[in-house]
């Protein structure tokens, strides 16, 4: 499965492109260098970085990060051409151009500009250029932004219809505890359902720079999974880490495939943010779960939140049990003049019927 992958999603996190002075320029060209090994074999890779706040705050002298949104963004504008700068550095040696891939999370949660993405994506991997995506964190505030690096990664890896997501980490993979804390911790080689995850692992520990901490890898790798993406979390610093994957080594922890989610389920369940609660009525509940068909708006009882056209809506029963996620079909205030609230296409099921 892994050698066969032919495009191929690789996410480096901040922490492991920070030296004392900034970003790590000889971990970039070691990087750059097993990229090209990679790309020689006909393979694509697009890259993930994180690194831009990191650059800022070595930029302007400041030591740590700061905790204002605003001075965050602020950073990242002043970093991710330092940023930039060093994988053009590290790829220019082989003759490799890269190009600076910033995207928000309405990039990807509408349909229009999502297909304008994934053209430019393509176009840059018919030129044979590495693409480095970041997240567009100077427009992305708080209530909007994707705000972790490697669920981008996930969405990245769908986007581009990777057939693997790798995600570099300073740890060599997904441990049940901090590793750097308890030297029991274990290694978790496999995983088949990452839900699991949750009843084994205890993942507490943040980083210092990056955003994520083991439990964002997790959200990520389930998210690409579930549309059918094998994901490895590896040590980012181990040797030839990336060949020695892609040669069928088994490094890090995997996680494996799923039956491929349709591209709208995707969307609807890991991009769009819900705006509103909806809770309907019994016989309602029973229409839509048990036979799967559309949710009237006569069946609707309450509503917490408001919504548009378009957006989408948890829906609840009266016991204040998740039920599923839709898009809804008209504006909250036309709920009673208009018969349909979400068509059966667009609503996912989360509880089991
Ligand atoms: N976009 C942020 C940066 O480049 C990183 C987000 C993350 O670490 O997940 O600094």
């Amino acid at each position: 499965m892994l050698s066969k992958a032919r495009r191929i999603v690789i996410k480096v996190g901040s922490q492991l492109l920070s030296s004392g002075e900034g970003i790590d320029s000889d971990f970039l060209k070691n990087l750059a260098g097993q990229v090209e090994e990679i790309r020689k074999t006909g393979r694509e890779v697009v890259i993930v970085s994180s690194g831009a706040v990191l650059a800022g705050v070595k930029a302007l002298k400041l030591g740590r990060k700061p905790h204002s949104l605003s001075e965050k963004q602020a950073l990242s504008a002043v970093g991710q051409p330092y940023l930039m700068e060093e994988y053009r550095k590290a790829f220019k040696e082989f003759g490799t151009e890269v190009a600076q891939v910033l995207l928000t999370a309405e990039d990807l949660r509408s349909k229009e500009r999502f297909h304008n993405a994934k053209n430019t994506m393509e176009a840059l991997l018919r030129f044979g250029v590495v693409p480095v995506v970041n997240e567009n964190d100077t427009v992305s505030v708080e209530e909007i932004k994707i705000g972790d690096n490697d669920n981008l990664s996930a969405h990245v890896s769908v986007l581009v219809d990777a057939d693997l997501l790798i995600i570099l980490t300073v740890t060599n993979g997904i441990y049940d505890r901090d590793p750097n804390r308890d030297p029991e911790a274990k290694l978790i080689p496999v995983v088949e359902n990452p839900e699991q995850l949750l009843d084994i692992c205890d993942f507490s520990g943040k980083t210092d720079f990056g955003t994520g901490g083991m439990w964002t890898k997790v959200e990520a790798a389930t998210k690409a999974v579930k549309k059918g993406i094998p994901v490895i979390v590896a040590g980012g610093r181990e040797e030839n880490v990336l060949l020695r994957i892609l040669s069928g080594e088994r490094v890090g922890t995997l996680f494996l495939p799923e039956k491929k989610l349709r591209a709208k389920t995707y969307r609807i369940l890991f991009l769009m943010k819900p705006e509103a609660k909806i809770f309907i009525d019994e016989g309602a509940e029973e229409a839509v779960i048990k036979k799967g068909k559309s949710l009237l708006s006569k069946g609707v009882k309450k509503v917490e939140g408001n919504f548009r056209k378009g957006d989408a809506v948890e829906v609840y029963n009266l016991k204040g049990e998740l039920l599923g996620k839709g898009l809804a079909r008209c504006n909250r205030e036309e709920l009673e003049s208009s018969k349909l609230c979400i068509h059966r296409d667009e609503f996912v099921l989360l509880k089991d019927s």
